[in-house]
Formats: structure tokens, C-alpha cells, sequence
């Protein structure tokens, strides 16, 4: 796990801001400000209190305009990206129909309770504290979008125009991007991953590709990923190649009759091997056969978080 003090508010120019938590392995999530005036709207909040407050005094004292934040865009419900969401409850908030309606299914509480239980559930439960040991799950108030859309929204920041456009269900079942045609920045959620392996909950893997060549054709400068560094249009193409490559070496092992499990453990990564949670593979896998008309049973999330932790294992030895 990273240093939480690696933490920073990237200037952007223009009015914009990314704030980047490094290394942006689990839980470690982007968030972006856009202001114009005085007026100004935040991209996701962070994964606890503490750290969503500390992002929160970084941007006011990096610009007036986040004194009082107007608008808050949650790009999708994972609680990396929401759970924070309560330290701007005067805001008006917005999230894709979809998205609204996953929020209630993982929440603080679901999180608390599992790594309590972890010390019982072995290998898994150590990755589990591993990747989420270190946030604070305890009296968060989860607050919900006041306002849903599907498709698209365009939002007025000041003069400036936002375009919010629901790419998903791709990462999570109503992922949404923020295009400033005017600062040429796209803010992409968790639609990409940088340095770091892309996890595919919900699928289908089509939309997500077709969201990857989206970024591209939008002709962006910068794009702010939900994990990782800093991109551009490169980071979006990447994410597409390792997305039809596991796609291509899945649909292989699913004709030939593996198990996703078999599948998932008998993939060789290359390259993709050096980005951060390589073993995110097994829930890529098993969504791909899902999406391929696989009948078996969908294994549940601790069934997922093993197969994560024997592949994590694997690499370490
Ligand atoms: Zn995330």
C-alpha cells in the first residue's frame, strides 16, 4: 500500500484540477475539480471520511472557487468514488440512473463487516486486508445522487459547458466519463486503470472497448484515469489492448472447456504482469465467461477475493 501522504492536487490549468493517489492500487482513487468563477463541480469523492476531508481542504486552498463545491459528478458506485460523498451533502449530486441504483449493494458497512470477518477466512481475507485494511469504514453516512441521467447530460460550470456521458455498463454498471471540450480534459472514472490491471465487474467487455476508442475520437490533452498517473489518448489505447487481449486468450479457453478458474490461472500476462493487481484477471475471466453464455454458478465476491489472493501468491513466489 502506498504512503497516503503521497496524495496531491495536480493543476491542470484553466480552472481544472486532478487530485492523484498514488499508486492507485485498491481504493486509491483520482478525483477532479472543474471550476469557472466562482462556481465549481467535483469528480467523485474518495474512499473514507478522512481522506475525502483532506482532498476537500487541498482544493480550497489551491482555489477559492471549492470553498462551497456546487455540483458533485460520481463517475460510478464503487464507494472508492462515493463513499466520501457526505462531506458535500449541499451539493447537488449527480450519477447515471444505473449507478444510483448499484450504491446501495457494497456498502460502508458491507466493508466493515468483511474485514472483521476477515481474520476467518484465510488466504482471502489477508489479501482483503491487504487492499482495504487501511481505510476508515466506520460512521460514514452513505448520500445517495439527488439527480439521475441516462445517456448523457450536458451542465453549465460558470460559461464553461460539461458533457457527462454514460459509457456504461463497462467497470461497474453505469460508469460515466466528463468531457470539458474546452480544456480538452476528460476525467474517465474507473474506465481506465493506468500502471495498474483494469477490473471488469459488470462487462460487457464491448462497451468498454468502445468507451476506450470514445476518449480517443474526443481528441482529449489530458486524461485523468480513476487509478493511477496522469494520460493521454496513449492510456485509453492501452487499456483497450489488454482488454481485447484478455478477451482473445478467454474466449480461447472457454472454447476449449476450461473452467474461468482454469482460464484465469493458465493466462500469461507478458507485459500486463508489471502493472499493479495483475491478479484482477480472475474477475476479468469470470465476467468474460459470464458474457460468453457460461452456466456454471457465478462464484460470489469472497469465492473471487481467493482466486485474487492465490494468483497474487503465484506472482509474489
Ligand atoms: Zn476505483
Amino acid at each position: 500500500m502506498a504512503m497516503r501522504d503521497d496524495a496531491r492536487l495536480e493543476d491542470l490549468g484553466g480552472g481544472l484540477f486532478a487530485y492523484l493517489q498514488p499508486d492507485g492500487s485498491w481504493g486509491l482513487s483520482n478525483a477532479g475539480l472543474v471550476c469557472d468563477g466562482d462556481e465549481s463541480l467535483l469528480i467523485d469523492t474518495l474512499y473514507d471520511l478522512p481522506l475525502t476531508q483532506r482532498m476537500l481542504d487541498t482544493m480550497v486552498s489551491a482555489t477559492p472557487a471549492a470553498q462551497k463545491i456546487d455540483t458533485l459528478v460520481n463517475t460510478h458506485a464503487n464507494g472508492d468514488h462515493c463513499y466520501g460523498n457526505e462531506l458535500v451533502g449541499d451539493a447537488r449530486i449527480i450519477a447515471s440512473k444505473a449507478s444510483a441504483e448499484e450504491m446501495n449493494e457494497v456498502t460502508p458497512e458491507t466493508m466493515r463487516a468483511l474485514l472483521e470477518g476477515a481474520a476467518e477466512l484465510g488466504e482471502a481475507g489477508e489479501f482483503l486486508r491487504r487492499a482495504f485494511g487501511a481505510f476508515d469504514f466506520e460512521g460514514i453516512t452513505l448520500t445517495p445522487p439527488t439527480e439521475t441521467f441516462e445517456g448523457r447530460l450536458d451542465l453549465q460550470v460558470g460559461d464553461r459547458r460539461v458533457e457527462l456521458i454514460e459509457v456504461g455498463p463497462a467497470h461497474t454498471r453505469g460508469d460515466v466519463i466528463l468531457h470539458v471540450p474546452d480544456a480538452r480534459v476528460i476525467f474517465t472514472g474507473d474506465i481506465l486503470f493506468i500502471d495498474g490491471t483494469p477490473i471488469m465487474w459488470e462487462g460487457p467487455v464491448a462497451n468498454w472497448i468502445d468507451a476506450c476508442d470514445r476518449i480517443v475520437a474526443l481528441d482529449p490533452e489530458v486524461v485523468v484515469p480513476g487509478h493511477g498517473p496522469l494520460t493521454d489518448t496513449r492510456g485509453a489505447l492501452a487499456v483497450r489492448d489488454y482488454l481485447v487481449y484478455v478477451r482473445d486468450e478467454t474466449r480461447k479457453r472457454f472454447e476449449a472447456g476450461l473452467t474461468a478458474r482454469e482460464a484465469a490461472l493458465d493466462i500469461q500476462l507478458g507485459d500486463y504482469s508489471a502493472w499493479l493487481d495483475s491478479e484482477r484477471i480472475a474477475v476479468n475471466v469470470h465476467t468474460l465467461y459470464r458474457e460468453f453464455g457460461d452456466s456454471s454458478p457465478a462464484p460470489g465476491p469472497l469465492a473471487l477475493f481467493e482466486l485474487m489472493a492465490e494468483l497474487a501468491r503465484e506472482r509474489r513466489g
